[in-house]
C-alpha cells in the first residue's frame, strides 16, 4: 500500500516537474510539505511524535519507490528522516524529541545534519568547527559543508569538537535552530546530479545557544553520530536500489520498443544479457537492503549489514545505470530520455554518508573481530 501511495503520489508531484528542478538545481520546498502530510517525513518517528510510527522495511520502501521516480527527492527524504530527524529520535531527549520531532514529522520544519567540514570528510573526527561552553550557553564556530538542506533547513544537528583534538570522546552533537544569530547561509554547491536535493555550507561565528541544546551528554557526538549513520546508510543503500531499478524499468521499456535491424533492440542477446545481469544487481541488492531493514527493525547491531547494504547497492546502482544509458545508444545522451539522470544521480551513493572504502573499513573491521 505504501509503495502504491509513494508511486501515485511521485507520478502526479514528482515527475512532470524533476528535470526543471534538476535544470535549475530547485530544491522544492513544497514538494517536502506534502510528503510530510502523507506521512513521510517522519517514517519511523512513533506516532506520539507526530510521526507514522513504521518499521524500516516501509521506510526503505518508500525511498525505494521515491528514487525510481527521482533520486535527489530520496536523497533528501533520507536525510531529513534518517539523519536530523534519526539524530534527535535516537539521542534526543524526551523535551527535546516532544519539542521537535512533531515539527520534522510533518515538515512543518526540514532538517539538516551537520558532521562534514572542507578538511574533514572521511577523517570527521578530525573536526574544527568547536562548541565551547559559556555560562549557561554554548557557542559554536566554525563551518560545515557538503550539507543536505545546510541552507533551507529549519533546523539542524551540528557535531562540533568539545575536547582536544586528537582525544577519544571530544565530540558532541547540538541542535541549532534556523535564526539562531551567528549560524548563517553559505555557499549552494553547483552539482553532477542529485540536483533538486540542496548541498550547502553551514556557518557559525560566535553562535550562542542555550545548554538544553547539547544532545546526550559532552563527548557523545561521535559515537551518536555512528550510530545515525548505521541507520542513514540502510537509506542511502534504498536510494541506490531506487536508483537501480528506475534504470532498469527504463531500459527494459526501451529495449522493447527501439527498433535495429528491423527487430526490437531486446531480442539481441547483448542486450538481453545485460538486463538479465541488471535485474540480478537490483534483486541482490534490494535483499541486502532489506536484511539489514529487518535487523534494525529487531534492534539488532547492524553496522556491518547496513555497510554491505550501502557498498553493494551504490556500486550497483552506478553500473545499472551505466549499462542502461548504454542500451538507449545516442538517446541515453539526451536529456529527454531518462537514462542520463540516473546515471549522473547514482554517483552520490557511493560518495555520501560515508565512501564505498570507509564501507569496506567498516565491513573488514567487523568481519576480522567476529
Ligand atoms: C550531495 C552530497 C550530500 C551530502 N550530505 C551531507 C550531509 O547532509 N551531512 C554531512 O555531514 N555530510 C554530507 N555529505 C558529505 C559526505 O558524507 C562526504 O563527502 C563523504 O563522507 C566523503 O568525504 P570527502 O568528500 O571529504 O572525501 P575524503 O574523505 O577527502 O575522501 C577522498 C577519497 O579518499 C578516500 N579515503 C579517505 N579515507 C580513506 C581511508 N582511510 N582508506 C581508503 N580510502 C580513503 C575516500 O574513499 C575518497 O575516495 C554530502 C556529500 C554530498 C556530495
Amino acid at each position: 500500500m505504501i509503495a502504491q501511495m509513494v508511486r501515485d503520489f511521485g507520478a502526479k508531484e514528482i515527475e512532470p516537474h524533476k528535470m526543471q528542478w534538476d535544470e535549475d538545481q530547485q530544491f522544492p520546498v513544497e514538494l517536502f510539505k506534502k510528503l510530510g502530510e502523507l506521512g513521510l517525513m517522519g517514517v519511523v518517528v512513533p506516532h506520539k511524535y507526530g510521526g507514522s510510527g513504521f518499521g524500516y522495511h516501509e521506510y526503505v520502501t518508500t525511498i525505494v519507490e521515491i528514487s525510481k521516480i527521482d533520486g535527489s527527492i530520496g536523497l533528501s527524504l533520507a536525510a531529513h528522516n534518517s539523519l536530523c530527524t534519526g539524530h534527535i529520535l535516537q539521542h534526543g531527549s524526551e523535551e527535546q524529541k516532544k519539542k521537535y520531532l512533531p515539527k520534522l514529522a510533518t515538515a512543518q520544519w526540514i532538517g539538516a545534519w551537520g558532521l562534514t567540514e572542507p578538511n574533514t570528510g572521511s577523517d570527521a573526527g578530525n573536526m574544527k568547527t568547536v562548541a565551547v561552553k559559556e555560562g549557561n550557553e554554548w557557542v559554536l564556530n566554525g563551518a560545515k559543508n557538503f550539507i543536505t538542506h545546510g541552507n533551507s533547513g529549519d533546523v539542524a544537528v551540528v557535531i562540533c569538537r568539545t575536547g582536544k583534538p586528537g582525544e577519544s570522546r571530544n565530540a558532541s552533537a547540538f541542535i541549532v535552530e534556523r535564526g539562531t544569530s551567528g549560524f548563517s547561509k553559505g555557499r549552494k554547491e553547483n552539482k553532477l546530479g542529485m540536483r533538486a536535493s540542496e548541498t550547502s555550507e553551514m556557518i557559525f561565528e560566535d553562535c550562542r545557544i542555550p545548554e538544553e541544546n547539547l544532545i546526550g551528554e559532552v563527548g557523545d557526538g561521535f559515537v551518536q553520530s555512528l550510530k545515525v549513520l548505521d541507520g542513514g546508510r540502510i537509506s542511502i543503500a534504498a536510494l541506490g536500489c531506487g536508483i537501480a531499478e528506475g534504470a532498469l524499468d527504463a531500459a527494459i521499456a526501451y529495449a522493447k520498443e527501439r527498433h535495429q535491424f528491423d527487430k526490437p533492440i531486446s531480442s539481441f542477446q547483448g542486450i538481453s544479457f545485460k538486463l538479465a545481469d541488471m535485474a540480478v544487481k537490483v534483486e541482490a541488492a534490494k535483499k541486502l537492503t532489506y536484511r539489514a531493514a529487518e535487523l534494525k527493525n529487531q534492534g539488532k547491531p547492524v553496522s556491518k549489514e547496513s555497510a554491505m547494504a550501502k557498498l553493494y547497492s551504490s556500486e550497483i546502482a552506478v553500473k545499472v545505470a551505466d549499462d542502461g544509458l548504454q542500451i538507449f545508444g545516442g538517446y541515453g545522451y539526451l536529456k529527454e530520455y531518462p537514462a542520463e539522470k540516473y546515471y549522473r544521480d547514482a554517483k552520490l551513493c557511493t560518495i555520501g554518508e560515508g565512501t564505498s572504502e570507509i564501507q569496506k573499513i567498516v565491513i573488514g573491521r567487523a568481519i576480522l573481530s567476529e
